[in-house]
């Protein structure tokens, strides 16, 4: 007697992550490599920072969980696809000018360690992975928790003054801004300490991650070596 018929259908999907500390320019880097390859990008950063503002702007009780989280989900967050990078919205209005204030950087990380904000989250990414199966996805837990079954998965650390200095550059260039390197290595050596040491999902390398110091690489040699590993593993996407 013959069985069912079963038709394996082909996995139409790529999902790399890039995971890891602030500064180690994992924005820059995955938007590039979705560029090369012809994916999206996704900066799950970027919901965290717009969370946080959010709760700035409406005055928003900070130990309220609750209403954090209410506020949040009712914000709708979600990226206008159609520009590059993707602007990020919330009540449809772009939130790109004031995620990166000095205000939200200093509580991004507070709300991020909210287990029921990080779960909201966590569902928004995983379903704009669903409708952009194509994609390079940036963050702390992509790796780890968002896409565990992610195609590659990269985790990019370097030393913290390096960071400060190529953040402070960074800062320099799009705002014309000069920032004392040594402020923001405190800044973010504060915001590594509460990402790696928080309960839920904390900062750290998966265990099948590609791990790569970029201490003494260039932007040009950091974003060689992720094409060729992504190439090694998916040699379709070079086609
Ligand atoms: O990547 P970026 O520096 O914009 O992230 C801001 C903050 O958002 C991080 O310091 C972290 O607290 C939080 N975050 C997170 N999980 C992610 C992305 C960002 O907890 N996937």
């Amino acid at each position: 007697m013959s069985g069912p018929v079963v038709i394996d259908s082909p996995r139409v999907s790529v999902i790399i992550t890039i995971d890891g500390p602030a500064g180690t320019g994992k924005s820059s880097i995955a938007r590039a490599l979705a560029h090369r390859l012809g994916l999206r990008v996704l900066d799950t950063g970027a919901m965290y920072r717009a969370a946080a503002a959010i709760v700035i702007d409406h005055d928003v009780p900070r130990n309220d969980v609750r209403a954090i989280s209410a506020k949040v989900e009712e914000a709708d967050l979600h990226f206008d696809w159609t520009a590059d990078p993707p602007t990020m919205l919330a009540w449809n209005k772009s939130m790109d000018e004031r995620i990166r204030d000095a205000d939200v950087n200093e509580f991004v990380s507070i709300i991020a360690a909210m287990s029921e904000v990080r779960r909201h989250m966590v569902r928004k990414q995983q379903l704009i992975a669903r409708q952009y199966p194509y994609l390079v996805s940036e963050g702390r837990d992509q790796g780890s928790v968002v896409f565990p079954q992610a195609d590659v998965k990269f985790y990019l650390t370097a030393d913290v003054a390096v960071r400060a200095r190529r953040r402070a550059e960074q800062i320099r260039e799009e705002n014309e801004r000069i920032v004392d390197p040594d402020e923001l290595a405190r800044t973010l050596t504060r915001r590594d300490e509460i990402d790696s040491g928080r309960a839920d999902s904390p900062l750290k390398c998966p265990d099948d991650a590609i791990a790569i110091d970029t201490t003494e690489m260039s932007f040009d040699e950091v974003l060689e070596r992720l094409t060729r590993d992504v190439l090694a593993l998916k040699p379709e996407l070079g086609r």
